[in-house]
């Protein structure tokens, strides 16, 4: 059979477009390896509008249940399922998965971000063995000791807050003097007396043995030159930006120079046609869980009118 509509993603994109989907009845498969997307490890997200304050994890099971709710016989929920490529023959797609080939007449793609990867040397050596990409997962592992967070977005002042309740201490490292994360979480997590911000701070090797046991940094003073300096500490939590998850379409669509797909904002839609994308993994200019959501059901609006006009 040939859906009308593939939505390939499960976080707050994906799912929004699930649910309006279904609202106008187009026959859609919705692909996802796992429902809830990249704030699954959030432990608190405070601007999910109307909710004040819910964990990631939590957040997750509510897309997925919203989603079932009202999915009934019209959108066909496919977990556990990776999509591996992407092509377009004639006018229609074909969707190709770890696991299965489907048709489809048109396609939204909503696959969002996955973390970039620290890139110096002894970076690749301790994964897993002192560098970790979760504070909330792996946090508790390092209580009572000295860690580091590595990037001053948001997610990384998320990950020194989540960290402050179990390390002795906190160093964050920001490789400009810029802090982009929002002023009110910032106040908040510097305000806490094992909390250190150190700004130009670029890191250029990780040492140890086993494990992690230094990083080292290069510093810009004032007085010019370079300065490295070495920082003895147990763990570093790396939150040096996202990646887009768009692999798996890059023979089908032009990305642009960060992998992402560019999209017209007004309607979602990418250069190629019957070909929407939304959230993380597009060229919006900011990312958050209620922008994909809405960028998704712009998206759906468009896909619906498409649909009438070409039956
Ligand atoms: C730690 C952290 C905390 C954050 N906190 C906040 C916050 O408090 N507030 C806020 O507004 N934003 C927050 N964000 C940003 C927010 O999570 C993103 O903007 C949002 O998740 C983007 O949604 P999305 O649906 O576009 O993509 P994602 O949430 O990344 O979802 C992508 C989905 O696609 C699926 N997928 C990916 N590739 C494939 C594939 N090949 N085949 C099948 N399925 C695939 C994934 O399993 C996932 O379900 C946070 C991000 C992080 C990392």
């Amino acid at each position: 059979m040939t859906y009308d509509l593939a939505i390939i993603g499960g976080g707050p994109a994906g799912v929004s477009a699930g649910v309006y989907a279904a609202r106008k009845r187009l026959k859609t498969i919705l692909i996802t390896d796992s429902f809830g997307g990249q704030s699954v490890d959030s432990v608190g997200i405070e601007n999910w509008i109307g909710t004040p304050k819910i964990s990631g994890s939590d957040l997750g099971k509510a897309l997925e249940n919203h989603l079932r709710a009202v999915a009934s016989d019209v959108v066909d929920i496919k977990t556990g399922e990776k999509v591996e490529k992407l092509s377009k023959n004639n006018k229609q797609f074909t969707i190709e998965t770890n696991k299965n080939k489907y048709e489809v007449r048109t396609v939204l793609v909503a696959t969002g971000s996955t973390r970039r990867k620290l890139d110096i040397p002894g970076a690749k050596e301790f994964e897993s063995k002192g560098i970790t990409y979760c504070a909330s997962c792996d946090g508790p592992l390092f209580a009572g000791q000295d860690v580091v967070v590595i990037g001053g977005g948001n997610a990384g002042f998320e990950s020194a807050a989540q960290l402050l309740a179990y390390a002795k201490s906190v160093t964050l490292l920001n490789r400009s003097d810029v802090i982009k994360a929002d002023p009110s979480t910032v106040e908040k997590v510097l305000s806490h007396p094992n909390m250190k911000l150190i700004k130009n701070a670029v890191p250029v090797e990780i040492r140890g043995d086993q494990f992690v046991s230094a990083i080292v940094y290069e510093m810009s003073p004032p007085t010019g030159g370079k300065e490295k300096v070495e920082l003895p500490m147990a763990g570093i939590f790396v939150e040096i930006g996202l990646i887009p998850t768009t692999s798996f379409a890059e023979n089908l669509v032009k990305l642009n120079e960060h992998k992402q797909i560019p999209v017209n904002p007004t309607n979602q839609m990418s250069e190629v046609e019957g070909l929407w994308a939304a959230g993380d993994c597009t060229d919006g200019l900011y990312h958050h869980n209620n922008i994909a959501s809405g960028d998704a059901v712009k998206a759906l609006e468009d896909i619906y009118l498409y649909l009438h006009a070409k039956k």
